[in-house]
């Protein structure tokens, strides 16, 4: 295939459900076609339904951050900072790995969330959107992604929520959410 068209950077932002699972999607295409797909997940808690059949998928690798035990309001603010350093040498590593290894795809999941609650230097990551190798294609997920970001994107798709049975008290469901 021809990955000389690829490079063009995606963002899938919005309060509805399907941000991550559409970034998904998109390996599952990718790696039909043999691209080489690197997926990163920044503020990640447990083990997701995801990662199992990510490890089945032909061309396809998964990075996961340090797993994060508490959301950002719930962290002092040595805690904080010490998320902080995890992340930004996460992004560093992730910007080597594709700079060295053949990558065609590589999935930022809930890399916006992480610069919205400090736990990511945003500049790090624009820094590496300026600089990427060209024909990088990259797609990040989060809500409220900065106007640096969304400048940066070609593609910026919002899913915007209409209805989420979490409002009538339905927690996150095995297969579906998690
Ligand atoms: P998914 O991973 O299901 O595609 P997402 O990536 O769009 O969701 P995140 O903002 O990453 O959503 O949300 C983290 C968790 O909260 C996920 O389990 C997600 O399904 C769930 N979720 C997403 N949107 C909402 C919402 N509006 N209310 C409650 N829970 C939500
Ligand atoms: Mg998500």
């Amino acid at each position: 295939m021809d990955k000389s068209k690829l490079g063009l950077i995606h963002i899938y932002t919005g309060n509805g459900k399907g941000k991550t699972t559409a970034a998904l999607g998109l390996i599952l295409r990718a790696s039909g076609r043999g691209l080489k797909v690197v997926l990163g997940q920044f503020l990640k808690g447990r083990e997701t339904g995801e990662l199992r059949t990510l490890a089945l998928l032909p061309g396809v690798t998964v990075f996961r951050g340090k797993p994060l035990t508490k959301f950002s309001f719930q962290m002092n603010e040595q805690e904080k900072a010490e998320v902080l350093k995890i992340h930004n040498a996460f992004i560093q590593e992730l910007a080597s790995h594709c700079r060295k290894e053949e990558t065609d795809l590589l999935v930022l999941d809930e890399v916006i969330g992480a610069c919205g609650t400090h736990l990511l230097d945003e500049s790090l990551l624009i820094d590496f959107l300026k600089h990427k190798p060209e024909h990088l294609e990259v797609v990040m997920t989060g809500r409220n992604p900065s106007p640096e970001l969304l400048e940066l994107a070609d593609y910026v798709s919002e899913i915007c929520k209409r209805k989420h049975p979490f409002d009538r008290g339905i927690p996150a469901r095995e297969g579906i959410e998690k």
